[in-house]
């Protein structure tokens, strides 16, 4: 069966000192570059949307397209919920294909995010679903958030967060942000390595978009084993689009310039899987 866990794609990455890329998809061409990758490389991703996306265009339409794109490929891929903000949500997710489903709750304070978080456990674990949370504070949502060093996740909450939730998974604040970056981010490698070191829970780093290879790898070292991509997908793919009509002012049909497009798109996933993998196996 191709379609998997994230748990189980993430625990395979970190036996390997690798990590899973998740990639965000907004639509039929974005789903299509994600599976026609998946198919050449042979690699294991997770494909995910935020909710945003799925009020866009409709909680089952997603892990829909991705069953039906993937029909006859073997390749391991998981189909995520990212920054959940509901348990209602995880569930109609779940209910409609999700094999994971994140919850977000670090707006909330530390003792309401354990227990929201602690909700959505106890109704995905079971089913074999498994759940992300997320501790700290992931910048370029939270307005006017300058203080960097409060929103870096704490070493003795994580632990804590872990064991009274159950998480299989767990974003954490460590110097990234959403969107695109204004100067360069300092990111804190070593609260990755003291994180994973006094846990045994898988890490995610969000906020990835525009962080070098290199640092991309030193997260990775550290203990990160699931990359989430969103941003650069959004700018391939319209740059494609730009670049496609730019090309030819008189195309009028979405499945020639959409090609453009998709092709776009295709090559960032190809260098962040790529990277994902490590030297090792390029
Ligand atoms: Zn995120």
């Amino acid at each position: 069966m191709a379609l998997r866990s994230n748990y189980d794609l993430m625990q395979n990455a970190l036996e390997k000192r690798q990590a899973v890329p998740a990639f965000n998809i907004d639509n039929l061409e974005s789903a299509l570059a994600v599976a026609e990758v998946l198919r050449e490389t042979g690699s294991p991703v997770i494909v995910q949307t935020i909710p945003r996306t799925l009020r866009y265009g409709g909680v089952s339409t997603y892990p829909a397209l991705m069953r039906e794109l993937m029909r006859g490929c073997d390749t391991d891929y998981a189909m995520h919920l990212d920054h959940g903000s509901s348990l209602a949500l995880a569930a109609e997710c779940i209910k409609a294909g999700f094999t994971s489903v994140m919850f977000d709750g670090s707006a909330l304070s530390f003792s309401e995010n354990i227990d929201k978080t602690r909700e959505v456990t106890a109704m995905a674990l079971p089913l074999g679903v498994s759940v992300e949370g997320e501790l700290g504070a992931i910048g370029g949502k939270e307005e006017g958030d300058t203080d960097l060093e409060a929103s870096y996740t704490k070493v003795d909450e994580a632990v804590k967060f872990v064991a009274e939730t159950g998480v299989n998974a767990l974003a954490i604040g460590v110097g990234t942000a959403h969107g695109v970056y204004k100067g360069t981010p300092h990111i804190r490698v070593d609260r990755i390595r003291e994180i994973h070191d006094a846990t045994s829970v898988q890490l995610v780093l969000h906020g990835a978009s525009g962080l070098s290879d290199d640092v991309l790898r030193a997260c990775i070292d550290a203990g990160i084993c699931k990359i989430n991509f969103a941003t650069e997908l959004r700018q391939a793919y319209t740059a494609g689009i730009r670049k496609a009509l730019a090309a030819d002012p008189d195309v009028f049909d979405p499945k020639l310039y959409m090609r453009t497009a998709i092709d776009e798109i295709k090559a960032v996933l190809r260098q962040k899987i790529a990277v994902c993998r490590g030297k090792k196996d390029e």
